[in-house]
């Protein structure tokens, strides 16, 4: 019997209904959330709809590869400062994980020939940016100093609840001048900060990649917060992949866990949030079980979580603003491959972003984004072949209301597209194929448990930086979200404060 149904079915005939908090979903952000509750001495409850932990930060296997469902590309394991806060999850859990660094975090293939590298090396990176742009040369360093500035401020303090007021008195005590620095960076976007230094239309093109490869809106609605972080603390804590794939992190994770104490349970689907009186108090399962806990976390996207976990009708006002400010960034067409060694010259680095027309950009199709692991750790795939991770922007409404033999036609049409622009940066890619999966946003959707397969939330219109991202408790009382959508936003690290966060709420609230 596999562990999962045994421990449903133990649960079925014991059942443990009383928890301080239950967490809806084991992505990264309901992991760190978990974890940091269990170190406290909470005891915690992860229900998980999947086989596995993780969920866009997880894994499959095929024919001896083993492949990430999505993130590979990872800030947070460094070793310094505050912001390493992947590094830190897994030490209070007391757990850990090899890493390996990645000393080019982008290689980027841009219109109008612009070949660039993003070296861990910050005045390396520089002198090739500048070398492409000499008369651009003063505002380039002004900007990403100014960059640098906003990392500083965050990389002193230790990152928890803005939503607790005693922290915050403790921090601004203990850091003022890093408190202000935020302060003043909090209402602003990259790309008007940008735009005071730079005046090239082409390198101002290239701080709008820059920002769209993670925040996927150019420059002028990206947060300088965000902004900040990544293009520091890739020249700081670096990139690092964790040996055994990505999967690996959340695999730590729940291991560090249950060592605290903590539970989770897989095939867990959460159908309903339980709502008494006004306040959260449990959550019912597509099996019929219902779990009760002082609080409830939701991992689960915003829109999951009032739209289907709660009843749309009464939905909190706030969280219609919140929808009114917000929207779903498109999902992604990815294709896994696996192919032969021979197709990757020698020096070819991990990821890259290729895009042929500016003006494309944002579009469906538009920008490929390349992950070649295998680079950093061979044993993720069979000996002499690589694993190629490909995916670009893809939108649900482009794959639904089609019959089986035209969504498979469409998925074989848009493969073709996309292997043949690759073929220019890898040529050869087509014919040294082993193993081709492609998932559309269908997939993500199905797999992930995300509305629309969606990457995250995107602001509508330019807003004022990050000061309308949502922290973690939610307008139910008892009830809080984690995860990309709530502040900071998207990619491991950031899910990773925003678990650490909610983990800090909680516990206050709980009296721990
Ligand atoms: C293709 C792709 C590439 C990416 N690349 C990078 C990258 O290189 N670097 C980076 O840092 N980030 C990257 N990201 C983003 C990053 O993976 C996500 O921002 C992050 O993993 C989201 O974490 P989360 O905690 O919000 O939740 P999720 O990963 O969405 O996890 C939520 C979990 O909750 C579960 N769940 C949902 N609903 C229920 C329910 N009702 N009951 C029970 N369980 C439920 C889901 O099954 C899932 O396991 C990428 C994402 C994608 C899709």
């Amino acid at each position: 019997m596999p562990v999962a149904s045994q421990l449903r079915s133990s649960t079925n005939q014991s059942p443990t209904r009383e928890f301080d908090a239950i967490v809806i979903g084991s992505g990264i952000g309901g992991l760190v959330a978990a974890t940091q509750l269990a170190a406290k001495g909470a005891k915690v409850l992860v229900l998980e709809r999947y086989l596995i932990p993780g969920g866009s930060a997880g894994y499959f296997e095929r024919q001896g590869y083993r492949f990430d469902v999505g993130a590979s590309m990872i800030f947070g394991f460094g070793t310094d400062g505050t912001t390493n806060l992947l590094t830190k999850a897994l030490e209070a859990v007391n757990v850990s994980l090899e890493t390996m660094p990645d000393f080019v975090q982008i290689h980027y293939h841009l219109p109008e020939g612009l070949e660039l590298k993003v070296h861990r090396d910050y005045e390396k990176f520089l002198q090739e940016l500048i070398a492409q742009f000499p008369q651009e040369g003063q505002g380039i360093r002004q900007f990403y100093d100014e960059c640098w500035k906003v990392f500083n401020c965050l990389n002193v303090m230790e990152l928890l609840s803005l939503e607790e007021v005693r922290y915050l008195r403790r921090v601004f005590f203990q850091h003022p001048l890093a408190c202000l620095g935020l302060v003043k960076y909090l209402p602003q976007n990259a790309g008007d900060i940008a735009r005071k230094y730079i005046r090239d239309p082409q390198l101002l093109k290239f701080i709008d990649m820059e920002c769209y490869c993670w925040s996927v809106v150019p420059a002028e609605r990206t947060p300088m917060i965000n902004a900040g972080m990544v293009f520091s603390d890739r020249h700081y804590g670096g990139i690092n992949y964790p040996k055994g794939g990505v999967g690996q992190i959340a695999q730590k994770l729940v291991e560090g866990l249950e060592k605290a104490g903590g539970q989770i349970r897989y095939q867990a689907r959460v159908t309903e949030i339980l709502i008494e009186n006004g306040k959260a108090v449990g959550v019912q399962l597509a099996d019929g079980n219902v779990y009760q806990a002082k609080r409830i976390i939701s991992n689960a996207t915003r829109w999951d979580t009032f739209e289907k976990l709660l009843p749309p009708e009464q939905m909190p006002a706030s969280e219609k603003k919140w929808q009114q400010r917000y929207q779903k960034s498109p999902s992604f067409l990815s294709l896994h491959l696996g192919v032969e060694a021979s197709v990757l010259p020698v020096g070819t680095e991990c990821h890259h972003i290729l895009l042929e027309d500016w003006e494309n950009m944002e579009d469906a199709e538009g920008t490929i984004f390349v992950s070649i692991p295998t680079l950093l750790d061979p044993d993720l795939a069979p000996r002499g072949y690589h694993i190629v991770h490909t995916f670009t922007p893809s939108w649900m409404e482009d794959w639904q209301g089609l019959s089986v033999r035209e969504y498979e036609q469409k998925k074989e049409d848009t493969t073709g597209r996309i292997i043949e622009r690759l073929e220019n940066i890898f040529p050869g890619l087509d014919a040294g194929l082993d193993y081709m999966e492609v998932g559309t946003p269908r997939t993500h959707r199905r797999f992930l448990g995300r509305e629309d397969g969606t990457y995250g939330p995107i602001p509508r219109r330019k807003l004022r930086g990050l000061l309308g991202m949502p922290f973690n408790r939610t307008a139910i009382p008892g009830l809080y979200c984690v995860g990309d959508s709530t502040f900071p936003g998207q990619g491991l690290n950031a899910v990773a404060f925003s678990g650490f966060a909610c983990a800090h709420r909680v516990a206050v609230d709980l009296g721990l």
